[in-house]
């Protein structure tokens, strides 16, 4: 299947509640919108309050269903601040149908040789450790959705290790690693979990990584949301463990 072509119903994610990790920019702010225009009430993660005020305010003045804001740095996140993320939705939501682990970052350009370590900690922890605890952490409250998607955000440098790429390309082939073994676990089957490649697109981060690139080649983030509400509606219920491209 093309899920570049995927033609979603207007209604596809209607009381559906879904958590977006770093939704204030990129891609993430373009999946939350997205994802409150087809229905659900979306969770507004990030580290950067304002962004995610402005994103709020941009889902209530369209109308969509009212969102929340949900501010962790994940770099430093504590057990505490994961609890208290976990009690806040539970009180607030009581279940969650959804996660799409969006937030990362990019890390150093250079050889593992020379890579920082602060660096590598920093990537470790958000594009990584982030996504295992947040995960490990819902599961009560994913299991009580009749259908859940967990979604990881992949990358070309996570299906094959790649020189110069350093924490980001182990995290990302970990993060694809860890998807299959969620999955294959299967410890509860109303919860399915598969890997996202947005492919090169028009974000701060792909420009920080290719500072050469015009931009405008590039795709938007809107252009690639097709795929990113196929994993999350129930179009993808038999799909887990599998790892798709957004511009296939
Ligand atoms: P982006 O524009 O840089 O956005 C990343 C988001 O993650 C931002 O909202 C950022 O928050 C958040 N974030 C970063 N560090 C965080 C932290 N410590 N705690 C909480 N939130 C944090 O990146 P993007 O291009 O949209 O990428 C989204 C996902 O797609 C990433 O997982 C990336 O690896 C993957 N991806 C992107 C491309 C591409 O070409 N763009 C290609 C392959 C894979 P702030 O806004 O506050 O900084």
């Amino acid at each position: 299947m093309k899920y570049s072509e995927y033609q979603p119903r207007p209604d596809l994610l209607k009381d559906k509640i879904i958590l977006i990790t770093g939704a204030g920019d990129g891609i993430g702010r373009a999946a939350a919108i997205s994802y409150a225009l087809h229905g659900a009430t979306v969770v507004l993660h990030g580290r950067t309050l304002n962004k995610l005020e402005v994103i709020y305010d941009e889902i209530e003045s369209l109308g969509a269903p009212q969102p929340a804001i949900l501010p962790l740095q994940l770099s430093t996140a504590s057990s505490r601040e994961y609890e208290h993320l976990v009690t806040m939705l539970e009180e607030q939501f009581g279940r969650l149908d959804g996660i799409l682990h969006n937030a990362g970052v990019l890390g150093a350009r250079v050889p593992l040789s020379d890579y920082p370590i602060e660096t590598w900690d920093e990537v470790m922890a958000v594009n990584l450790r982030a996504p295992f605890v947040l995960t490990q952490a819902l599961l009560p409250l994913l299991q009580k959705s009749e259908n859940a998607s967990v979604v990881f955000a992949t990358s070309g440098v996570g299906r094959e290790a790649r020189a110069l790429w350093g924490a980001y390309s182990v995290s990302k082939v970990a993060i694809e690693a860890m998807n299959k073994i969620f999955a294959s676990e299967n410890s509860f089957p109303n919860i399915r979990y598969n890997c996202l490649n947005p492919g090169a697109t028009r974000t701060a981060m792909r420009a920080k990584a290719y500072p050469q690139e015009d931009p405008l080649s590039l795709p938007t983030p809107e252009s690639l949301m097709p795929a990113y509400l196929y994993l999350m509606g129930e179009d993808s219920v038999h799909m887990t463990g599998e790892s798709i491209d957004a511009q296939n």
